[in-house]
């Protein structure tokens, strides 16, 4: 290891060895002064057969305030901008983008992750203790490892392949249709390794087509452009998603988000029991991943309730298809309204399955989106038959689980009506939660019984 002057910022030397102990960097990095410092030489961090994306490994360090490295050290992967001692390594001398070694006040190094000095998160770890280099092949093997864990547990590729940094990849998704991946990125970081994920993907998935699908407001906030292009091959109308056996077609370019919510699937196993014989209402439903599975599993009548008609048009091609269109049926409408005017036709569902977008995305619309939610489980409630199943779901990492239950219970005590808690919902499997990382923990859900008071 090679520690040189650069302005005011001394870079790390990395080239070409990989630590078996990240102790050894960071001892080495705590004398900077030092003009070469020798390594124990182990592996090359590049395979042989792999060109070398990062060529130069000369990364710059990134000094934290005194104490500010206690996230880091709990396991989160986020540096904000003003715990950055900007005196020793001012956030403007950053390129974008550009990895830089993270260091403690003591020039211990924490890691190596990349800097975007405009955002307020500046920097995101892509590695602990600065072992490998961050590369092509440091991507290969998050994504081998995150891979093994899906194959694991599901018997299909179709799933979330990669859930950002509950994977090790700050701010990037990946989701997986079979021979398709559809990616999302988030950060400038990320954006700048794009090509290297790329070349990652095709090594270990080898898939027919990826796309791009780079938009949302995580990206405004990054100054990033929105736009969806393929990667490899040529983006299709629509692809196929199988769940429970159920053969969907999604429109992945022009459909939300990545075109399938894997977040729900493993909620979605709960329905078996609850839903055979029964009249089934379908929320906020989008391509009907969860009325279509209830028809399938016998449910009487079907309706499904979103304001996307090419949503709704797709639940009527699959129920076409799938036998099931004299049981389902679709309303184009907006939720609230929706519902009231059920309420008004004295309509009632013996299930009612509530799974909206986030109505809380920042922190800010804490308030507004709080009451949202409770007046949309009202509403629900109001269409529930008297001993009914209430499938409530909130994708607000903002709306604490114990306010969203206070909520639904607020809604009950309003309409003389009591609840039992069933079952808990969580995010699939596939969205690990990182334990240091509460914004990994973002979808919550809760099957209720829901009798008369
Ligand atoms: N339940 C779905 C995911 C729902 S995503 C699943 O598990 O696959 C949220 C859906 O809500 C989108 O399809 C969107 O079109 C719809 N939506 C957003 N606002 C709406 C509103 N006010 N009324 C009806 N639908 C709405």
């Amino acid at each position: 290891m090679i520690v040189r002057g650069w302005g005011h910022l001394p870079p790390i030397r990395m080239s070409g060895i990989r630590r078996d102990h990240a102790g050894v960097v960071c001892h080495a990095a705590r004398s900077l002064a030092a003009a070469s410092i020798a390594m124990n030489e182990t592996e090359p961090t590049v395979a042989p057969d792999e060109p070398n994306i990062a060529p130069s490994r000369d990364y710059p360090v990134l000094f934290l305030k005194k104490g500010e490295d206690d996230r880091l050290r709990q396991g989160h992967l986020w540096v904000f901008s003003n715990e950055v001692d900007v005196v020793r390594s001012p956030l403007d001398q950053f390129v974008p983008g550009q990895i830089a070694a993270i260091s403690d006040s003591t020039g211990r190094i924490l890691g190596l992750g990349y800097v975007n000095p405009q955002a307020l998160v500046c920097a995101r770890l892509m590695e602990r203790g600065a072992r490998h280099a961050v590369d092509r092949s440091l991507i290969v093997h998050r994504l081998q490892v995150a891979l093994a864990l899906r194959q694991r547990l599901y018997g299909e590729p179709f799933y979330r392949l990669v859930f950002g940094e509950a994977d090790g990849l700050p701010g990037l998704v990946l989701d997986r249709y079979d021979d398709v991946i559809v990616g999302q990125i988030g950060t400038l970081g990320m954006e700048q390794l794009k090509t290297a994920i790329v070349e990652a993907v095709v090594k270990v998935i080898k898939p027919r087509l990826m796309v791009w699908k780079n938009h949302g407001s995580v990206r405004r906030l990054e100054n990033l452009p929105e736009y969806v292009e393929s990667a490899v091959g040529v983006i299709e109308a629509s692809t196929r998603v199988v769940e429970a056996g159920i053969e969907f077609w999604v429109d992945i370019a022009n459909g939300q988000k990545t075109g399938w919510f894997y977040d729900q699937r493993d909620n979605r196993e709960r329905l078996p029991r609850l839903v055979a014989g029964k009249r089934v209402l379908d929320v906020f439903s989008y391509v009907g991943a969860w009325g279509l599975r209830s028809a399938a599993l016998g449910a009487s009548a079907v309706l499904c309730i979103d304001s996307s008609a090419p949503a709704l048009a797709a639940i009527n091609a699959v129920a076409q298809q799938q036998g099931l269109a004299d049981r389902v049926q679709t309303r184009e409408a907006d939720a609230f309204d929706a519902l009231k005017e059920l309420r008004q036709q004295r309509e009632h569902f013996d299930v009612v399955i509530v799974d909206p977008p986030a109505f809380i995305k920042r922190k800010k619309d804490f308030a507004e989106g709080r009451i949202a939610y409770r007046r949309i489980f009202e509403a629900a409630m109001q269409v529930l038959s008297k001993d009914g199943i209430l499938i409530a779901c909130s994708c607000s990492h903002h709306l604490p689980r114990a306010v969203m239950l206070d909520l639904i219970q607020q809604g009950a005590r309003h309409l003389d009506r009591s609840v039992q808690v069933l079952a808990q919902l969580q995010q699939s499997k596939d969205h690990p939660v990182h334990p240091a990382i509460p914004e990994t923990d973002y979808l919550k859900g809760f099957i209720c019984r829901v009798l008369p008071a």
